[in-house]
């Protein structure tokens, strides 16, 4: 019988709540946590949200704040701040995808103001204590106990108005998170197993979110598998996939969700080679026979769009994308070398699909 691999585990303290018309909860979850000048956070075009949650909250709510922001700037946090502290709030709701959760975990790391995320998007950043703040231009990521919400709101209902395009690119930005878990130096057999699940969830859900938008068993496998990935990027460190999302996402002024989309299978095959026990378990996951190439087919065939230069990387750019993944070495399970990152970038700038 082969051994049980040595491992370490860290879990993420935090109370889930899943399901669909679970936000009704959401004032007793106030109630619960003794909060009495809540302050409702938001993008511009989610603040109808963000009000009609804030009338359920009742005498309980200190205000909207409405201004969140892909990237989580400085200077939009330090005007939330200013309405935090003039209004005397003393918790946080987030309503929306990734940028608006940046923001509640942005006031959070500065006032540990306990937070209640309800999550719009399959991103995942709601179960991760890390958070990625841009100053003049700059992203910097930081990870503080602070940071990670204490309620997590998963309802389905809330996703329903989440377009087809950004519903598939955003669920392979959840799978991105589970399959480098699979591959990355702390792996374990806890968060492998949820890895594996999330994959397999979101690969049965997206097909027929695609389908049909409004199918709330869709929506919901979708909703459940986000949740597991973003598990995994709370527990676990990352590798190639995520470095280069971030390093070529900031220098090309990328969108997150569709980068991730992009680059995805080519990362994926990159490291192949280097983790055959990883590439099986995703490969089960999806039901095919190899990773690289299934992960680009779920995606391409839900109608993503699969070359980076149709958002603005352009091809003259790559050598120069190449020297700054080299300049910031990190871990990964397979060696960065100059040439094969460069055809990596090549087929994600062209959307081509990784060979077999
Ligand atoms: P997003 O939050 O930027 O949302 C994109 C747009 O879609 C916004 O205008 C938003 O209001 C709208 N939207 C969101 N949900 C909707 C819904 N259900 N219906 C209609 N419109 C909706 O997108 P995202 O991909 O969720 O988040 C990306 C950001 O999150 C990036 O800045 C990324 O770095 C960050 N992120 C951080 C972590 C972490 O752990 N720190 C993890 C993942 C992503």
């Amino acid at each position: 019988m082969p051994v049980v691999d040595a491992f370490t585990y860290n879990a993420n303290p935090g109370r889930v709540i899943f399901g669909a018309g679970t936000l009704d909860r959401l004032p007793a979850e106030v109630e619960r946590l003794g909060l009495s000048r809540v302050l409702v956070v938001a993008t511009p075009a989610q603040e109808s949200d963000a009000r009609s949650l804030a009338e359920k909250i009742g005498a309980r709510c200190a205000g909207v704040f409405a201004g969140a922001r892909m990237h989580t700037p400085v200077d939009v946090t330090e005007t939330a701040m200013a309405v935090v502290t003039r209004d005397r709030v003393d918790g946080l709701v987030a309503v929306g995808g990734g940028s608006t959760t940046g923001l509640a975990k942005a006031l959070a790391l500065r006032t540990d103001l306990p937070q209640i995320v309800a999550p719009t998007t399959y991103a995942g950043s709601e179960m991760t204590p890390i958070l990625g703040e841009t100053r003049d231009g700059r992203k910097v990521t930081q990870s503080s106990p602070k940071i990670l919400p204490e309620v997590v709101i998963y309802d389905v209902d809330l996703t329903l108005t989440l377009p087809t395009s950004q519903s598939v690119t955003s669920g392979m930005n959840a799978i991105a998170h589970a399959v480098e878990a699979l591959y990355t130096r702390d792996a374990n057999p806890l968060i492998s197993m949820l890895a594996e699940n999330g994959i397999a969830a979101l690969a049965e859900g997206l097909p027929g979110v695609a389908a049909n938008p409004q199918d709330r068993g869709a929506r919901s496998r979708a909703l459940y598998g986000a949740w597991l990935c973003g598990i995994c990027l709370g527990s676990v460190g990352m590798a190639l996939h995520h470095k280069l999302c971030h390093t070529i996402g900031g220098m090309f002024d990328l969108p997150h969700a569709e980068t991730h989309t992009a680059i995805l299978p080519h990362a994926v095959a990159y490291n192949a080679p280097a983790v055959p026990a990883a590439m099986e378990k995703v490969a089960r996951a999806l039901r095919v026979r190899e990773a690289a190439a299934g992960l680009y087919d779920l995606a391409a065939s839900l109608g993503a769009q699969m070359a980076l230069r149709e958002f603005g990387m352009s091809p003259t750019r790559i050598d120069a994308a190449v020297e700054a993944a080299l300049a910031n070495p990190y871990w990964n399970p397979r060696p960065l070398e100059r040439e094969p990152l460069r055809e990596l970038l090549r087929a994600a700038c062209d959307g081509t699909r990784p060979a077999l």
